[in-house]
This record gives C-alpha cells, sequence and structure tokens, in this order.
C-alpha cells in the first residue's frame, strides 16, 4: 500500500454514530427537495419548541460582559462550588469543588476522562444498548468496550452477576448510564449497591452518566450513584442540555468522589486534559448556579398534564394499540426504545425499516443496533414532540409494519 499522509485514524473504522449518521444525511436530502420530514433523531429539547428556563438565560444575560477571559480549566470556582454543594445535598458528602470538571457538555467529559484512564488494550464496561458515544469514545481513547446487557425481559436492568463475570484483569472501569438512554431505565438502588460492590471488590472506576438525572415520570425515583458509592471511587457527569433544556450551551460537569489517595493520579489527568483544551464554554458557566439552586423546571413538564408525560403517553398508548410493537415503558430520560414483534418481525432488519420508514412516511427514526445492540428489532424515539405529533407518527410507523407484515 503507498503511504498516504491524508489516511485517517484506522480505528475510527470501529466508531459508529448513527444518532447523526447516513440516515440524517437521507433526510437532509430529502428536506432540500421539499419533503417535510418528522426528525426523532435527536433528544434536542430546542428543536422541538422547549427553552431554557428564563432565570438561566438572565443569567448569562446578566453576566456577558464578564465572560471574555478564559476560566481555570475546571471551571469557574463559584459553578463549580455550586455543582459540589448540589451533590452534597443529595448525599454524596466528599462532593468538593477541587473535584469538579466542568466542560463542553458530558460529551467533552467523556472523552476527557476516558482519555486520562485508559492504556492500549484496556477494557470498560459498558451497557448494551449504550448510549454510543461511551463506546466511541472508549475505541477513540484505545480502550475496549465490553458490553454488559440489559435486556427487554429484564425490563432493561442489567445482571450485575453478568457484570462481574465480565470483569477481567484489563477492565479499569464500570459505565452506568441511569436514567438510560435509549431504554428509559431508572435503576434502583439495591441493583447499584450490588454494582458498587463489585467496583469496590475489583478496584474499578464507576462512571456515572446521570445527564437525565431529574427527567422521570410516574413514581420513578432518581438515585445518585456516588452517595452509595461512598469511598468507591465514582466520576458522576451532569449537566444543562437535558434536565434544562440547554444543550446547545454545551455545559456538563463531571464529580469525582471517593478515596482522594485513591483518585489523585485520575483526578490530576483530567486537571491536565482540562488544561490543554483551556477552558469550557464561559457564557454558559454562569447559568449553572441559577440552575442547581433554583426552581425545579423539568418536574411539572413530567408530571401528568405536562408535556413530556404527555409524550409519553401517547407512545406508550401507541404502543400498546399496536400488534407489531413491543415496549418497555421508559420511567426515566427522554426517549423509548420499542421492539418490533410478531409477523412484522420475521426478516426485519432496523436500517432497512428505518430506511423506509423515512422514504415513504417521512419520519427519522434511529435503528436499534446503532446503540451497540447484537438484535436489530428495535428503533429509538425522542419524546420531545407534541403528543399529537408521536401519536401521528405512530400512525404511519404501524402502517409500515403492516406492510411488511402482510408482505
Ligand atoms: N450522555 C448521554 C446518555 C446522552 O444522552 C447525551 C446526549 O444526548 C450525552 C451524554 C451528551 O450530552 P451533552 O454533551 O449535551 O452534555
Amino acid at each position: 500500500m503507498p503511504h498516504d499522509p491524508l489516511a485517517t485514524r484506522a480505528r475510527l473504522s470501529e466508531v459508529r454514530y448513527e444518532i447523526r449518521g447516513e440516515l440524517a444525511r437521507r433526510a437532509r436530502e430529502l428536506e432540500a427537495q421539499g419533503r417535510e420530514l418528522v426528525k426523532l433523531n435527536i433528544g434536542n429539547p430546542g428543536a422541538f419548541g422547549f427553552r431554557a428556563p428564563d432565570h438561566l438565560q438572565r443569567a448569562i444575560a446578566d453576566r456577558i460582559h464578564d465572560t471574555d477571559p478564559y476560566t481555570h480549566q475546571q471551571g469557574l470556582p463559584a459553578a463549580r462550588e455550586a455543582i459540589a454543594a448540589f451533590h452534597r445535598a443529595r448525599g454524596a458528602i466528599d462532593a468538593d469543588a477541587e473535584r469538579v470538571f466542568v466542560g463542553n457538555g458530558v460529551s467533552e467529559l467523556i472523552d476527557i476522562s476516558l482519555r486520562a484512564l485508559l492504556n492500549p488494550g484496556d477494557e470498560v464496561l459498558l451497557p448494551s444498548p449504550d448510549y454510543p458515544l461511551w463506546s466511541a469514545a472508549t475505541i477513540l481513547n484505545d480502550g475496549r468496550p465490553v458490553y454488559y446487557r440489559c435486556k427487554v425481559a429484564n425490563d432493561f436492568l442489567p445482571d450485575p452477576d453478568e457484570i462481574e463475570a465480565l470483569v477481567s484483569s484489563r477492565t479499569r472501569a464500570i459505565v452506568l448510564i441511569n436514567p438510560n438512554n435509549p431504554t428509559g431505565a431508572t435503576y434502583p438502588r439495591a441493583l447499584l449497591e450490588r454494582i458498587v460492590r463489585i467496583a469496590e471488590k475489583h478496584g474499578l472506576l464507576l462512571m456515572a452518566d446521570e445527564i437525565y438525572d431529574g427527567v422521570l415520570y410516574e413514581d420513578a425515583r432518581f438515585q445518585p450513584l456516588a452517595p452509595l458509592a461512598g469511598d468507591v471511587p465514582c466520576l458522576s457527569l451532569g449537566g444543562l442540555s437535558k434536565v434544562h433544556r440547554a444543550c446547545g450551551w454545551r455545559v456538563g460537569w463531571g464529580v469525582l468522589s471517593g478515596d482522594a489517595r485513591r483518585c489523585a493520579g485520575f483526578q490530576h489527568a483530567m486537571d491536565l486534559l482540562g488544561a490543554l483544551r483551556l477552558c469550557a464554554n464561559v457564557p454558559g458557566q454562569f447559568a449553572i448556579e441559577a440552575a442547581l439552586q433554583g426552581a425545579d423546571t423539568i418536574a411539572p413538564l413530567c408530571a401528568p398534564g405536562g408535556r413530556l408525560h404527555e409524550a409519553r403517553r401517547a407512545v406508550l398508548d401507541s404502543c400498546a394499540a399496536s400488534e407489531h410493537l413491543q415496549l418497555v415503558a421508559p420511567s426515566g430520560a427522554l426517549y423509548a426504545f420499542p421492539g418490533v414483534v410478531g409477523d412484522a418481525a420475521s426478516g426485519f432488519e432496523d436500517h432497512a425499516f428505518a430506511l423506509e420508514l423515512l422514504e415513504t412516511e417521512g419520519v427519522l427514526v434511529v435503528p436499534g443496533s446503532s446503540f451497540n445492540v447484537p438484535y436489530r428489532n428495535h428503533f429509538r424515539v425522542t419524546l420531545l414532540p407534541e403528543p399529537d405529533v408521536l401519536r401521528d407518527v405512530f400512525a404511519r410507523i404501524d402502517r409500515v409494519l403492516q406492510r411488511r407484515a402482510t408482505a
């Protein structure tokens, strides 16, 4: 092979992020031709008419003239203190501003934290299905994703025995996404306690992606991981994108907890990698105190009568009425992950289905296999549209499935 100086990184061929991939490109082509589409591929509240709360917008507007300089690489001290206090208030008693890292969204912190941790060949235990950035960042930081299954039959909850059986001499971390994207599962306390004990026994880092921590339906409760982890090293991730509907501001944070001596090297590496990218977006950081000290603005949207509650209800009702769909009711987050069953499932291939749905019905969904599952009969939709839009979408989905079932 001739030497090609512009050849890209070989491991990129292993990386997929289909939420914004081929199907999304095809959707843009169709739109350019004048087609009207319903795009349910991204959990982007602003694209569905949600706005960040006024008090967050004011917090930025009031201080926009202070936002010119870089901040400390870990973030503005007052914002970090607000994050630490928020975590202490929910039980992480050793949360400390010195161990808070503000990033350009949780996305950047996922990458930085895995880069800080991994050597070539190191393994990270990831949920399957996962939010695919976790797999991508593991691979691009020279690690190897090892998946623990969150099975439909177990309401998408993981089996701690399976997690423990997957631990090897190369395992570095266990990643938990709770509430989960794409499944909407919220993890019970007893399950989290079991997983903490596994991390403790094998000396692993816990990485808790809790970006949907306030997006909860019906009687679901969110149990943060850090208070249960105690001395076990734990990086808890949260941000403004979802709970505060401000994903364009690119604000996320990571809070490191657990035995300070054991965490020191990782903390130092996070700080160094943070310094190399100078700092996170500064205007957004001014909204953090307002977000964490102000009123809970997501709960009313998730409560009966609230927009997200009613959207979820529309999806539950539509799936219950369909003979082709099976849905584990999401108890948190912004998505539903239905499975295709019965006659329509025979020979079903999720990409082909998603493309057909886009071309014939103008609806864009994400094929389930994009979330690193071995099966091909699921797809993900976001719950962000108006309930009536979702009812109409599921009528269109059913039309395609009906055609397939009778073909
Ligand atoms: N983690 C999960 C589970 C997500 O669903 C997302 C975005 O959809 C992110 C992290 C990244 O969020 P952001 O970078 O906007 O903070």
